[in-house]
């Protein structure tokens, strides 16, 4: 309902078979905003990209993105109207090479100079890359393959990024730079961000505002100053 909201969540309910697995949902994204989407494992964090992004259909409830009803739109379009998904394991193709697995972002794209020009700039973002071009994704660590992920979906120039556990099984360091690179993005170009993060610090140190999810349900939405001191909540949802 906020003004200015890019993306307007009400009622999403949504899963694998019968039984849903989020309920009720409503979520109100800001343009340009960085949200974090907290909760325990299986609280319906993936899930509730997976709806968003259109790999899943929502069986009841309405996503309603820049002023368009998304109901039953098709992925492709999704991905032209500028969301991207950057799903946990990050779908980097391991046989093919940094380059390779870059271009493969834009190829949907009819603006061809365009793409060959974001292509550049997201070598400038991630130098690692640029020097790892023609290496294979295989060959990339951990770190390498969430900034390639990231990378091929910047290719696209979304304004809505779907990020699942960029932080998952890189060391801190690595996860700080992430972090720092999103902040660094969004106030370059204005990208809203939901943030799926089992690492609750990492995410809160960037984001605007959290909401914590629990059995499907969003159980808190707060500023993340407020989240982080909240001990009681973070005892009840979050694990520490
Ligand atoms: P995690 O951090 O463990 O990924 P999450 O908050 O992202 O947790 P989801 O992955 O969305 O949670 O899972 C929510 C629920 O949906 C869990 O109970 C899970 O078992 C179930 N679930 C997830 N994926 C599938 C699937 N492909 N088929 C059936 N059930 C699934």
């Amino acid at each position: 309902t906020g003004a200015g909201a890019l993306l307007e969540v009400d009622g999403l309910t949504a899963g694998y078979g019968a039984a849903p697995v989020l309920h009720d949902v409503r979520l109100s994204v800001p343009s340009g905003a960085i949200i974090a989407v907290l909760g325990a494992n299986g609280a319906g964090k993936t899930t509730l990209l997976r709806t968003l992004s259109g790999l899943l259909r929502a069986a009841r409830g309405s996503v309603v993105f820049d002023g368009e009803d998304l109901r039953g739109v098709k992925v492709e379009h999704l991905v032209r109207r500028g969301i991207a998904h950057v799903p946990e394991g990050r779908g980097v193709v391991t046989e093919l090479t940094v380059d390779e697995n870059l271009r493969l972002g834009g190829l949907w794209r009819r603006d061809r100079l365009d793409a060959a020009r974001a292509l550049d700039e997201v070598y400038d973002l991630f130098p690692a890359l640029a020097q790892r071009r023609a290496s294979a994704g295989h060959q990339l660590s951990g770190g390498e393959r969430q900034m390639l992920a990231l990378g091929r979906a910047l290719i696209g120039r979304p304004r809505l990024l779907l990020l699942d556990e960029p932080s998952l099984g890189l060391a801190p360091r690595i996860t700080a730079q992430i972090m720092a690179l999103l902040r660094d993005l969004r106030e370059r170009t204005g990208l809203t961000v939901l943030l799926v993060e089992q690492n609750v610090r990492s995410a809160l140190s960037i984001a605007d505002e959290g909401v914590v999810l629990s059995l499907g349900r969003v159980v808190t939405r707060n500023n993340a100053a407020e989240l982080r001191d909240d001990a009681d909540l973070r005892h009840a949802y979050l694990g520490f």
